[in-house]
């Protein structure tokens, strides 16, 4: 599907609504069609032949690759100026083919102590079962020292672009020099942040992931996922031999086997994502789920504008509560993380914030039992404002000592910032406040 527009110069505001998508090519649909098919007919047997062979790229099977799928796939690669994407049936399926595509067959990923609560768990629970081995760095934000940390079979570095619930902020260039300088990727889960606050390629990330289910949608109506790749980095290197491995499966037309480096020359990771993983582990997105994606992106930049915008007010007013011990954000100008924000940000360091709730467990409890409007529950980026006890819920799968080095103490609390209008979020937590207090 070669399409005008990816050519083009057209900014951001106008990409999240037309990349990767013409209306000519779809009977002149307005709204990219949900092509709700399992599979597509070949032409002939040489069209077959050739869609096997991957000598030519179309439409075969919905597991492997849909119309409508690859709408979103075009259009988030134009967003973060990558140079491949695979769409997914979740995050977490986006961050285990990554780690699996990048890792295979054993060896180390370093990572930070500051990482989605799924994430976290499995790595340590899951990977080291399959090889591969995670070592959480203690140097993750002093980059200087952190080329200490990586091991002769260390296969990438993995972050997160903000960290939920502490927003902690990495200086993700100074990360991707020293992995350069080893000889392997940045792989950075720019979920909280999305394309609209963060371009990660841009700041030397090789791999982007995304869990498209929070703010890229921004309507909590689906699971979704995406890996991206920004084509740069080297993979004909012996660290890495999955990509120079040739398969009969890649033959050419005098069928010499080939490589995902030489049939992919520009998006070998994500090429291999897509015929190894997704076609035999098969976290297929759905085209329906891939159109809710298309019709959230279609509005992200005003969303996250308002939520940054609304988690700044919150921010400020729960500074100034008494039954406040601390508020964390990076928009704060008192936030450890200010300066980065500044420096990487400019337009705001996401909808999400987290405060220390004073008083004791029970007043802890009453307050979220009395929030009305907030939805009490374990989503991020929604249009609707959310609450949430992360040590609790999200993080409860933390032991006592990670959640220390995670710092993410039992008193927190996590808001996710929606569009509503902020003096009825203020009121909310006002009320659920003075309950908690009587
Ligand atoms: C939610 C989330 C994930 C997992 O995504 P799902 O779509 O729920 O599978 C991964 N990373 C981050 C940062 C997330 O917030």
């Amino acid at each position: 599907m070669a399409n005008e527009l990816e050519k083009t110069t057209y900014r951001f505001d106008t990409q999240r609504l037309r990349a990767g998508y013409d209306p000519k090519e779809h009977n002149y649909a307005v709204s990219p069609p949900i092509y709700q098919t399992t599979s597509f007919d070949f032409r002939d047997v040489e069209h077959a032949k050739a869609l096997f062979g991957l000598r030519e790229l179309g439409n075969l099977y919905t597991r492997i690759g849909n119309p409508t799928v690859a709408v979103l796939e075009q259009r988030i690669a134009a967003l973060d100026g990558a140079s491949g994407a695979v769409a997914l049936s979740s995050g977490m399926a986006a961050v285990s083919y990554t780690l699996l595509n990048v890792a295979e067959g054993g060896g180390r990923i370093l990572t930070s102590p500051y990482l989605y609560g799924g994430s976290a768990d499995s790595f340590k629970k899951v990977y080291p079962k399959f090889g591969i081995t995670f070592d959480f760095a203690k140097n993750i934000e002093n980059p200087e020292k952190l080329a200490e940390e990586i091991k002769p079979d260390t296969k990438a570095i993995y972050v997160e672009s903000i960290s939920n619930p502490n927003g902690v902020l990495l200086d993700i260039d100074a990360i991707a020099k020293v992995a350069h300088e080893h000889g392997i990727p940045l792989i950075v889960d720019n979920t909280v942040a999305t394309p609209y606050l963060y371009n990660p390629i841009s700041h030397g990330a090789d791999i982007v992931v995304y869990s498209a289910t929070k703010g890229l949608t921004g309507h909590g109506n689906v699971i979704a996922g995406l890996v991206l790749e920004s084509g740069k980095f080297n993979w004909q290197s012996d660290k890495f031999p999955q990509f120079s491995e040739k398969y009969y499966t890649l033959r050419d037309i005098n069928d010499n086997n080939r490589s995902f480096l030489e049939v992919f020359p520009e998006a070998p990771f994500t090429g291999r994502i897509r015929f190894n993983y997704l076609n035999y582990f098969g976290a297929a997105l759905s085209p329906f789920d891939a159109y809710l994606v298309l019709i959230g992106l279609e509005t992200l930049s005003e969303r996250i504008e308002k939520q940054v915008r609304n988690a700044g007010i919150l921010a400020e007013y729960l500074k100034t509560h008494k039954s406040v011990e601390w508020v964390r954000y990076p928009g704060l100008k008192d936030s450890p993380y200010h300066e980065l924000a500044q420096r990487d940000f400019p337009k705001g360091a996401g909808g999400i914030l987290s405060f220390g709730f004073k008083g004791t467990t029970e007043q802890r409890e009453a307050f979220l039992n009395s929030v009305k409007l907030f939805n009490y529950h374990v989503n991020i980026g929604d249009a609707r404002s959310l609450i949430v006890n992360s040590p609790q819920t999200t993080h409860s799968e933390l032991e006592p000592e990670e959640k220390k080095i995670a710092d993410i103490p039992e008193n927190l609390i996590r808001i996710s910032a929606g569009l509503e209008d902020p003096a009825d979020l203020i009121a909310d937590l006002e009320q659920a406040f003075e309950k908690a207090n009587t």
